[in-house]
C-alpha cells in the first residue's frame, strides 16, 4: 500500500509532468469507486484549465487550478501514471486525461478500488482532508504534539502513531521501522512514553520518511511509481518483512499480528 513517502514521490513526478499543462478529454470510465466521483465538478474544474499546482495533505494527490481542487487518494493498489496516448489502457483504469500540448496522459488504475477521486471549489470543502491529523515532516514540536495527544491513550504505541486522526501518512512500514530505530515496542501503551522517548520516536519517523522520500518510496507488490519505475527504500528496511537476524543485535525479528496487521520488531532492542 503506498504511503507517505510513496506518494510524495508519485506528486513530484506527477508536478513536474503536469504543472503548467491544461487537462482535456477528460474520462471517467466508471462514476464510482470506493464513493461516487463527482464527475461533474471535475470537469467543470478541470476541463481546459491549466494546473497551477500538484501537492500532498496526508496521502492525498491534490492539483488546483483557478477553480478549485482535485483530490486523489490511491488506497491499496492505486497508481497515478503519466504516460504516453498511444498505450493500450490496463484493466481497472478509472480516469484518463490528456495533458495538452504534450503526447501524454494522466491515468489511474485501481484494481481493488480503495482509491477515491474527488473535486472541491475549496479545500475546506472537503470531508476527507477535514479530519485529518499533523503532517510529521511540518508539524513543529511533534514530539510535544505527540505526548499530548496520548495522554489517557492506552492503544498500543504503533497504532497510535498509524492513526491518521493524529498524524497523517505513517502506515505499517513506517511505524514498523520508526519504532525499531527508536528503540521503542510496538506493544507499548502510548500514555506509557516519556518525553525522551517522544523526542527518539519523532526524530525516527522524520529522518526514516526523509530517507524514503529521497530514495523513491519502498515499493510493494502492485506498487509503482508515476513514472513507472521502482522505488527503492525497499532495500533499506530494517524490520519490516525481515526474516534475516536483528542488524542491532543478531536476535531472530519477532513477527506477530496486531490489530489484523504484521508487525516485526525486536525484542531485545525494543522496549
Ligand atoms: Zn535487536
Amino acid at each position: 500500500m503506498p504511503e507517505l513517502p510513496e506518494v510524495e514521490t508519485v506528486v513530484q513526478g506527477l508536478s513536474l509532468a503536469v504543472t503548467g499543462h491544461s487537462l482535456s478529454a477528460i474520462t471517467f470510465h466508471r462514476d464510482k469507486i470506493r464513493e461516487e466521483i463527482p464527475t461533474q465538478l471535475f470537469r467543470e474544474l478541470f476541463e481546459g484549465q491549466p494546473v497551477l499546482d500538484i501537492f500532498r495533505r496526508g496521502k492525498y494527490i491534490i492539483l488546483r487550478t483557478d477553480l478549485g481542487f482535485g483530490l486523489i487518494h490511491l488506497g491499496m493498489s492505486g497508481v497515478l501514471a503519466v504516460e504516453s496516448k498511444a498505450l493500450p489502457l490496463p484493466r481497472h483504469t478509472h480516469f484518463t486525461a490528456d495533458i495538452d500540448s504534450t503526447s501524454e496522459r494522466l491515468r489511474f488504475t485501481d484494481p481493488r478500488r480503495f482509491g477515491r477521486l474527488g473535486a472541491v471549489k475549496n479545500l475546506n470543502d472537503s470531508i476527507w482532508l477535514s479530519s485529518l491529523g499533523v503532517e510529521p515532516l511540518i508539524q513543529k514540536n511533534l514530539a510535544g504534539y505527540l505526548g499530548k495527544m496520548a495522554k489517557n491513550r492506552k492503544v498500543p504505541i504503533k497504532n497510535f502513531i498509524m492513526d491518521s486522526k493524529i498524524l497523517v501518512g505513517v502506515g505499517n512500514i513506517y511505524a514498523s521501522e520508526s519504532l525499531f530505530d527508536a528503540g521503542i515496542s510496538p506493544l507499548r501503551s502510548a500514555n506509557s512514553l516519556i518525553k525522551i522517548e517522544w523526542l527518539r520516536l519523532s526524530r525516527s519517523i522524520q529522518s526514516i520518511l526523509k530517507k524514503a522520500i529521497k530514495a523513491g518510496g519502498t515499493t510493494l507488490k502492485d506498487y509503482r511509481t508515476s513514472g513507472g519505475e521502482m522505488g527503492y527504500f525497499v532495500n533499506e528496511l530494517s524490520v519490516y518483512g525481515k526474516k534475516e537476524p536483528c542488524m542491532k543485535c543478531f536476535h531472530p525479528i519477532m513477527q506477530m499480528r496486531q490489530s489484523g496487521r504484521s508487525t516485526w520488531f525486536c525484542s531485545v532492542c525494543q522496549k
